[in-house]
C-alpha cells in the first residue's frame, strides 16, 4: 500500500508533544512491513535545518491561500524505510516556534496549516507518489480529507486515494472565522453545518471528522468517552455519534528503540525485568543525588514528567505533595502554566528534602526519572492515551493514574484483596485532591511489601506497549478504507 502520512510534527525532527512521538514512530512501524511504501510529510520549520543529509526537490508548486499564491518547495530525508518530505515556505515555517510564542499563539495559523494541508496533496503529484491512503493527524492536517471530498473530487490523480484522520486529542479543534473557510478555497454551498460550518465559523477538525472516510484516536476508552461524555466530547461528541461506525479507537505504543532501560545509555545503569531490584536501586540514588533530594532507599520516590496544564491534573496534586512530604519524595519535571510553574518551584524551596522541581524540558533527565523513581504521578482530567504511563511501566516504576481515557486501557490497576496477578499500577478513584492522596497512601502500603512490589514492577516491565499490535491495527484499518 502506498501511505502518506500528513503531521504537523514527527519525532525526532519537530516535537512538542505525543502526536511527534506516534507519527515518527507509527511510520517507521508501517514502513518496515512488507508491502507499505510510506512517505511522510511535516512542515519545514526553522529546527529543520539541523537535520543532517537534507536534499531539495528541484522546482516549485503554487497553493492558493486567499487571494495570494503562495510557493512551496519540498525538501526531503531518507529515514529508515520512510521517505519524509518538508513542506517549504519560509513566510509560514521559518519561526521560532511550531504553532505559538509566548505571546500566544501565531494569528496566521489558519493559513499556515491550510498551505500545508493543500500542499500535501499537491506535492504527491509534484513527486509523483499516488497515495492509497492519506493519513491524517490532530486539526493541522485535517482539511486533507475535506479538500480530497470536494476541490479535488474529480482529480484523476486521487481517484483511488481515502483518507483516515486521527485525533490525538480533542481539546485542539482549529476553531476559525468563516474568512478562513474562503482563504481554504473551498465552495461557498459547502458552508453548511452537515458540512464545514461550525458555529457561523469554520472548525478544521470537524472538517476533517465530516469527511475523512475513516477516523480513529488514540485510545477505545477515550473513543468511547468522547462520544457519550460531552466534558470529553468537546462539542464534537452528537457529530463523532454521527460517524460511530467509522470510528475506532487504536492505542498508541511507545517507541521501544528510544525507551527501554537495557539499553539506556542515559541511565547510570541498565536493568531489566530479571535484574531490576539492584540497578533501579542505585538509578534511584543518583536521581536523588541529581536532583538535590535526600539520598533515601526507604523513601517512595514519586515521578512527574508532564505538561503543566490543567488537562494533567498536577494542580490538584500539590496540597498532596505538601501532605505527603517526609514520608514520600517527588520529583516534578514540567513546564507551561506559568502559576503552576511558580508553586512547584515554591513547594521544592520549601521542602528541599522531599520535593525537587525542574521547570523545562530536558529528554535525558526524563529518562533518568522514569528509571529511578518508584512510582509515577498522572492524575489527569482527561487523557486521551498517555505515553507516559506506558514508558514508565516499561521502566518498572509504578504509574498512579486517574481512571480516564487510555490510561483505562493501558493500565491494570492494583485491587485490594483482589487477584492482583497482572496488575501494573495504581488507580485514583476520584479526580482529585483525596483521590490522589488515597491512591499514593495505598501505593505506599504496597511498597512496604516487597514480595508483591516486586511482582508489580515485573508485571509493567513485562507488559507489551510496543507499536507491534496497533501497527496492524492500522493496516487492517487501511485495508478496509480502500476496500
Ligand atoms: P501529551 O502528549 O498530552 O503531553 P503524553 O503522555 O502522550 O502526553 O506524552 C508526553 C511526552 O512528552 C512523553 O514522551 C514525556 O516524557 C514528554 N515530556 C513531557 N514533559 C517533558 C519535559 N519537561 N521534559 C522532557 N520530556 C517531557
Amino acid at each position: 500500500m502506498n501511505i502518506v502520512m500528513a503531521a504537523s510534527e514527527a519525532f525526532p525532527f519537530c516535537k512538542t508533544g505525543g502526536l511527534a512521538d506516534v507519527a515518527g514512530a507509527l511510520s517507521q512501524q508501517l514502513a518496515a512491513r512488507k508491502g507499505n511504501k510510506v512517505v511522510l510529510f511535516v512542515p519545514h520549520y526553522r529546527s529543520i535545518r539541523r537535520v543532517s543529509s537534507l536534499k531539495v526537490v528541484p522546482g516549485v508548486f503554487y497553493i492558493p491561500v486567499g487571494d495570494r499564491i503562495e510557493q512551496v518547495s519540498l525538501s526531503y530525508v531518507n529515514w529508515g524505510h520512510v521517505l519524509v518530505f518538508f513542506v517549504g515556505n519560509r513566510k509560514y515555517f521559518d519561526r521560532a516556534e511550531l504553532y505559538f510564542t509566548k505571546n500566544g499563539e501565531y494569528v496566521d495559523n489558519d493559513e499556515r496549516f491550510i498551505l500545508f494541508s493543500r500542499a500535501v496533496l499537491e506535492g504527491c503529484k509534484f513527486v509523483g507518489f499516488r497515495p492509497d491512503i492519506i493519513h491524517c493527524h490532530d486539526w493541522q492536517a485535517a482539511l486533507i480529507p475535506a479538500y480530497l471530498k470536494t476541490v479535488y473530487k474529480l482529480d484523476a490523480f486521487f481517484t483511488r486515494t481515502r483518507s483516515v484522520l486521527t485525533i490525538h486529542n480533542l481539546a485542539y479543534q482549529g476553531h476559525y472565522s468563516y474568512s478562513s473557510f474562503e482563504k481554504a478555497g473551498f465552495y461557498p454551498v459547502d458552508f453548511t453545518p452537515d458540512k464545514f460550518e461550525y458555529y457561523g465559523g469554520m472548525s478544521f477538525l470537524k472538517s476533517g471528522i465530516v469527511f475523512a472516510d475513516n477516523i480513529t484516536t488514540v485510545s477505545p476508552n477515550y473513543a468511547k468517552e468522547v462520544q457519550t461524555n460531552p466534558a470529553m466530547g468537546c462539542g464534537m461528541e452528537g457529530l463523532l455519534r454521527y460517524r460511530r461506525k467509522n470510528f475506532y479507537g487504536i492505542v498508541n505504543g511507545i517507541n521501544t528503540d528510544v525507551w527501554d532501560p537495557e539499553i539506556d545509555t542515559m541511565l547510570p545503569m541498565g536493568y531489566d525485568a530479571a535484574s531490576f531490584a539492584k540497578s533501579k536501586a542505585i538509578v534511584k540514588q543518583q536521581l536523588q543525588q541529581e536532583t538535590g533530594l535526600e539520598e533515601n532507599a526507604k523513601k517512595p520516590l514519586v515521578g512527574v514528567v508532564s505538561r503543566l496544564d490543567y488537562q494533567k491534573g498536577l494542580d490538584m496534586a500539590l496540597g498532596v505533595m505538601e501532605k505527603l512530604h517526609g514520608k514520600m519524595q517527588f520529583v516534578v519535571l514540567g513546564c507551561g502554566d506559568p502559576m503552576l510553574e511558580k508553586q512547584c518551584r515554591d513547594l521544592a524551596k520549601k521542602y528541599p528534602k522531599d520535593i525537587a522541581y525542574i521547570g523545562k524540558l530536558d529528554e535525558e533527565l526524563a529518562h533518568r526519572i522514569y528509571g529511578g523513581a518508584d512510582l509515577f504521578l498522572m492524575p489527569s482530567r482527561f487523557e486521551p492515551c498517555g505515553l507516559s504511563q506506558m514508558i514508565s511501566m516499561k521502566y518498572g516504576t509504578l504509574p498512579v493514574v486517574s481512571k480516564v481515557g487510555g490510561l483505562v486501557d493501558t493500565v491494570t490497576g492494583y485491587k485490594d484483596g483482589g487477584d492482583n496477578a497482572a496488575a501494573t499500577g495504581f488507580f485514583m478513584s476520584a479526580i482529585n485532591a483525596g483521590g490522589i492522596l488515597a491512591a499514593l497512601e495505598k501505593a505506599t502500603s504496597v511498597y512496604a511489601d516487597k514480595k508483591t512490589w516486586n511482582k508489580l514492577i515485573k508485571n509493567a516491565m513485562l507488559k507489551d506497549n510496543s507499536w507491534d499490535k496497533s501497527a496492524e491495527d492500522y493496516i487492517d484499518l487501511y485495508r478496509k478504507t480502500v476496500a
